[in-house]
């Protein structure tokens, strides 16, 4: 038997012991030992998701072992440690062909349509373990930070897309789990300033540590005329939006100099009729671009960045709960007070 928590309806997080699950031939059975809560949790977790059906052990930032493999799968073993992306590519549609499987048309993840991460084994299917991604972590490498790969893929991509250039003044608005990942990235990407914009005095602090140069408090201070003063009146090169505000999204572009580079990564929670002066985009000439998700090559590349240290990735995580105080790991999460909380399935 195993211990899982099932969410059975909005809000439910049940504990139950299920049976270990069978796999067939082409798949791997996963023993959990790590797996991140997500804010697309929180939001499955608060509001359900029409491609989720009730009961579903969701989370989808998972690292752990490799404890069988059916006889058809050559690729692992078991005895491997490995850390996992979150989709489920069909690997022959449109998007699946361009190494924009994130996109694949079938739309399909774990913790969303097959059971996910707050339990202590998982199966990976077949067309997981062909078109998706299982990379080994290193000996050393432990498994709660391993778990960060699949978010710390999406900071990724949202690089890429904007280009950190030697130098350059990025502000990073919102410093949850996300944001802080992006201030230490951008850093070692050789931003010159990282300026943090946050309200909660608790990841103000985080933020500084992580290596904010600047963390500005937007309801003590004009964001806006400090951003202006520390550029020397030119703007900002880059920002970054991880807070889910129109107004933030708008002041953005506004912050930014002329050629400046604009990243949004986090949705908002109602989709509003968003005044946004396009004039912005054209007489500043401005990058404006959106990021979801992470190709699967950024994942292997965030592995890299684990295993290797690049950064100090243990500050992203704040808390660790056994799977038993998932429910409080969630309220823990939804306080947005830390980062990243972690539920470790076997401790
Ligand atoms: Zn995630
Ligand atoms: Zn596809």
């Amino acid at each position: 038997m195993m211990r899982a928590i099932a969410l059975t309806d909005k809000e439910q997080l049940e504990y139950q012991e299920r049976s270990i699950p069978k796999i067939d031939e082409h798949e791997i059975l996963l023993k959990i030992h790590a797996t991140g809560i997500c804010g697309s949790d929180l939001r499955i977790y608060q509001n359900g998701d029409n491609r989720v059906t009730f009961p579903r052990v969701i989370g989808h930032e998972i690292a752990g072992d490799i404890i069988q493999t059916g006889k058809y799968v050559s690729s692992f073993h078991p005895g491997d440690r490995v850390t996992l992306w979150a989709h489920l590519p069909c690997g022959k549609c449109y998007y699946c062909q361009k190494n924009d499987s994130h996109f694949c048309i079938k739309g399909e993840s774990i913790g969303y349509q097959i059971d996910g991460g707050f339990a202590q084994y998982m199966v990976l299917p077949r067309n997981f373990i062909e078109y998706g991604s299982i990379q080994r972590i290193a000996d050393n490498t432990p498994y709660e930070l391993a778990s960060l790969s699949e978010p710390f893929a999406c900071v990724l991509s949202g690089l890429h897309e904007v280009k950190i250039n030697a130098g350059d003044t990025v502000i990073v608005y919102g410093a949850g789990a996300i944001g802080c990942m992006y201030i230490a990235a951008a850093k070692k990407m050789g931003a010159g300033k990282v300026i943090a914009v946050q309200r909660s005095k608790a990841r103000q602090e985080l933020a500084k540590q992580i290596g904010a140069d600047i963390v500005i408090d937007p309801n003590k201070f004009n964001t806006s005329q400090i951003i202006l003063e520390e550029t020397g009146e030119l703007g900002a090169d880059v920002a970054i939006v991880t807070a889910p505000s129109v107004y933030v999204q708008n002041e953005a572009l506004e912050i930014v100099r002329k050629k400046g580079r604009v990243l949004y990564f986090s949705g908002n929670k109602k989709i509003t009729e968003t005044p946004i002066n396009t004039n912005q985009f054209i007489y500043k000439q401005l990058t404006v671009v959106g990021t979801h998700g992470a190709p699967r090559d950024l994942h292997v590349e965030a592995v890299k960045w684990i295993d290797e240290q690049l950064i100090d990735f243990t500050p992203f995580i704040s808390d660790i709960f056994p799977l038993k105080d998932t429910k409080k790991a969630f309220q823990t999460a939804l306080d947005k007070k830390g980062l990243k909380c972690v539920i470790t399935p076997w401790k």
